[in-house]
């Protein structure tokens, strides 16, 4: 063995880990990395082996012509396992020359994957390829194989980390984080991406970046980003500092960035999100950097999508289907937590519950569909009325219960009231007719009216009794304290 091998075996523990790594990205039942140097046919080294790798694969390799070309003819090789063992189950050889710095050949190095599902054998074929040429060459050199490993345990230790997180903005920030330790960038960014419908937003952010990129929308192709999710394709970028100035992220946004590597990920024919990396001078990324990148994508894309769709279910189940509100249960938590917080600081809150007037006439009428767009006007003249940190959500079929933190029942009645005015004056279109509606409601305040957060519902919907009892079309207030 030569001092270039000796030093591959230095790292052989890291590069096991590595391999490991990538064997779960690639779903391969094994994965083993070799090595064979120029002189003879003989077989120096084998780095990699998992547990339970039989002796005479070994043997098989070394029958192996098509490695021995690779080493006296310098190429690289992609092959069906089938092509260089005999005797052997589906799966992909993949090698490359290794040299030198000065370029003199000093062997191979093969990644050798077995039970690929055949849908991903482009993916083991390219993945493999890049490991094998660039890992390999780049540990010959041992400073830059010290640097380089550093960025490829980061890159190992993803799948522990990364991959139970369901939590969508959690899992994008430890993304941010790893993509910059695989990739020696100062800055990173994560995006979602809808493919159908072309557009996206900034989950997470690591290292200076503008503020205003923080949750901001993609638009297809008016940036970088954008284009290279629109084309589901890594866009490095050399040299950013020319102009006209494109927009790396999003149009209007300049990060000052030198260069850049954008990177999709990709489930299945589409991409899901990208991460995206920038440097402060142009062409400031070495190339393993753009390989660690691409490898971090693919392994973090399953758990992405994961956190998307939990995200997402989780998403309807706070949400009210019909109106889009908050449904009753995620109602009741938000009136719960204004409650505790109330009571904890001395605060302040009101709740007003709304019915809508004779809904039972209005379905029997127009028929129950009509009914619905109805309620949908109502929970969206509701939800306008309010202010941002107001809460608004369907308590049941057509009524609705809102909390207003830091309201009196006077604030609150006004606001309501004016709630009511709207929805009064609005003209709900329905199959070519007009649509008039009214609501009433019942407004408490705490501590004005109620002891305890607990009676305001009883509290409201008391109030709405009166309001409704008063002729309907109104707001009234509860009863002060005895
Ligand atoms: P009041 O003015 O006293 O509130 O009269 P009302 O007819 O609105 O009161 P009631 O509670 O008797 O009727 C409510 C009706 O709302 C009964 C039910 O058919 C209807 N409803 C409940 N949920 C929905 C829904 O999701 N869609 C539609 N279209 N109707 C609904
Ligand atoms: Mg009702
Ligand atoms: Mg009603």
């Amino acid at each position: 063995m030569n001092g270039e091998a000796t030093g591959l075996g230095r790292v052989a523990d890291e590069l096991n880990s590595w391999l490991e790594a990538l064997r779960i990205a690639l779903a391969a039942e094994r994965a083993s990395l070799w090595m064979r140097a120029n002189q003879g046919t003989e077989l120096s080294a084998v780095l990699c082996r998992p547990e339970g790798s039989e002796p005479p694969e070994t043997e098989v390799l070394l029958q192996g012509h098509a490695l021995g070309w690779v080493v006296s003819e310098g190429v690289s090789l992609k092959a069906s396992r089938r092509e260089i063992f005999r005797q052997a189950p589906e799966g992909w050889v993949v090698a490359a020359p290794l040299s030198d710095r000065s370029g003199e050949r000093l062997g191979c190095v093969a990644l050798e994957f077995a039970g690929v599902p055949r849908r991903d054998a482009a993916r083991a074929v390219e993945l493999g390829g890049s490991v094998a040429s660039r890992l390999l060459s780049g540990a010959q050199a041992t400073d830059e194989a010290t640097r380089d490993l550093a960025k490829y345990e980061a890159l190992y230790g993803t799948i522990q980390d990364l991959d139970r997180k369901l939590d969508l903005e959690e899992l994008a920030a430890g993304i941010c984080r790893r993509a910059r330790s695989v990739s020696g960038a100062r800055a990173a960014l994560v995006a979602s991406w809808e493919h159908a419908r072309r557009r996206g937003s900034v989950i997470s952010m690591d290292g200076d970046l503008p503020r205003s990129l923080a949750k901001a929308k993609l638009e297809g192709d008016s940036s970088y980003l954008g284009l290279a999710l629109i084309n589901a394709t890594i866009l490095p970028r050399d040299d950013l500092t020319v102009r006209p100035k494109f927009p790396l992220y999003v149009e209007g946004v300049d990060s000052g960035a030198g260069s850049a590597i954008i990177v999709p990920m990709i489930m299945g024919p589409d991409p899901i999100g990208a991460l995206a990396v920038e440097y402060g001078r142009p062409r400031e990324y070495r190339e393993g950097d753009l390989e660690r990148l691409k490898a971090l994508a693919l392994f973090v894309a399953p758990a992405f999508r994961n956190a998307l769709e939990f995200g997402e279910v989780r998403a309807l189940s706070v949400t009210d289907a019909l109106t889009g509100l908050p449904n009753r249960r995620a109602t009741e938590r938000g009136l719960a937590l204004t409650a505790v917080v109330a009571e904890r600081t001395g605060g302040a809150f009101a709740v007003a519950m709304a019915d809508v007037d004779r809904f039972k006439q209005l379905n029997d009428r127009y028929g129950h569909e009509a009914g619905d767009v109805v309620l949908q006007t109502v929970a969206r003249l509701i939800r306008e009325g309010l202010r941002p940190g107001d809460i608004a959500g369907r308590w049941g079929g057509e009524e609705f219960l809102m909390v207003l933190p830091g309201a009196n029942a006077e604030d609150a009645a006004r606001v309501i009231d004016r709630i009511r005015r709207r929805i009064g004056q609005a003209s709900i279109a329905w199959e070519g007719r007009s649509i008039s509606v009214t609501i009433s409601a019942g407004v408490t305040a705490f501590p004005e009216r109620i002891r305890n957060a607990a009676a305001a519902v009883a509290s409201a919907d008391a109030a709405l009794y009166r309001a409704k009892r008063s002729g309907r079309n109104a707001v009234a207030v509860s009863d002060l304290r005895g």
